[in-house]
């Protein structure tokens, strides 16, 4: 299969990654199935996607006309059934290994022998994952970056079961939906998050050694380094939560140091200090 002849793909999971997918691929020109067990998830993804697409039109960065192509190509369901006989899935349901592999029981029923499945998993390996499923040459990682449509870097991860062509069609599929592909072996973190998970764990270590104060590691990050966001602005942002159970899980499989939580980030999410969505994490957002 070639990635010209895919004109349709799935999208199981509809949450934040899912949206941010669905976007890219119905604006990349593909129709595309979404599905999600949630039916509030798939009113709140169309809701989303909706809104973005007006915006991009108030900047006149595309027409009403494309807003409404883009929108026409796209269909919610709850029910897996609908993915029958597409050729190319994503998949983002939630970070856990029993949700993923009922999913891809249920897809193995539905689906034909050339189907592609491509794993958004953040810290689950993908060789494991290709083990649960009927045809494991077809199954591949494919991670992208929150928020989708913005960020331009896809990790492509082959399971060791991964066959050349899957690999291939993977990297063209990115590079259709307009992004930027790296290939990684099947290693916990794959690159990105292998060297930002320590990295905002180290700044948690630091701040709990007293070396210096939140504001001031993230100023010196922002203004010595050129980073964006400090490591506590961007762990306030993704929740901290994540880094604590990412890091967790790392650490469990390497058994390095350097993956595991700090007393001050596992004390954190106990307390429910989460970052933005809570309202406390490093810093305080008081409610609008
Ligand atoms: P999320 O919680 O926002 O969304 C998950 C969605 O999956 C929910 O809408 C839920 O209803 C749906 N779902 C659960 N079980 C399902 C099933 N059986 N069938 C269909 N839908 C089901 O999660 P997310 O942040 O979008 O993460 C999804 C995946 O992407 C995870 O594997 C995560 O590790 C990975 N990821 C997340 C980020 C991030 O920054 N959030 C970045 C890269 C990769």
């Amino acid at each position: 299969m070639n990635v010209e002849e895919i004109k349709t793909v799935g999208v199981v999971g509809a949450g934040s990654m899912g949206t941010g997918i669905i976007q890219v691929a119905a604006q990349s020109g593909f129709e595309v199935k979404a599905v999600d067990v949630d039916d509030a998830a798939c009113a709140r993804a169309s809701k989303a996607i909706a809104k973005i697409l007006e915006r991009l039109v108030a900047k006149e960065k595309i027409t009403e006309e494309q807003k409404k192509q883009v929108l026409g190509r796209i269909s919610f369901s709850t029910d897996v059934a609908t993915l029958k006989g597409v050729p190319f899935l994503f998949e983002a349901v939630f970070e856990s290994v029993d949700v993923k592999k009922a999913i891809f029981e249920k897809l193995d029923a539905i689906c034909g022998d050339e189907v592609i499945y491509a794993t958004n998993t953040s810290s689950l390996s993908i060789t494991e994952m290709a083990s649960l499923v009927k045809r494991p040459a077809k199954f591949i990682g494919m991670h992208f970056f929150n928020p989708v449509p913005v960020m331009k870097l896809v990790e492509v991860i082959p399971a060791l079961q991964t066959g050349q062509e899957t690999t291939d069609l993977a990297l063209a599929m990115a590079k259709k939906l307009g992004k930027t592909a790296i290939t990684c072996k099947d290693t916990p973190g794959f690159v990105v998050n292998r060297l930002l998970v320590p990295y905002m764990l180290d700044a948690a270590r630091i701040l709990e050694g007293g070396v210096a104060s939140a504001e001031d590691i993230d100023t010196a990050m922002k203004l010595g380094c050129g980073m964006p966001m400090g490591p506590f602005e961007l762990m306030d942002y993704t929740g901290v939560e994540i880094s604590y159970y990412v890091g967790e899980i790392f650490h469990n499989y390497t058994k390095e140091a350097r993956f595991a939580p700090p007393g001050l980030v596992r004390n954190m999410v106990k307390a429910g200090y989460l970052g933005k969505k809570t309202g406390k994490g490093f810093y305080d957002y008081p409610a609008k």
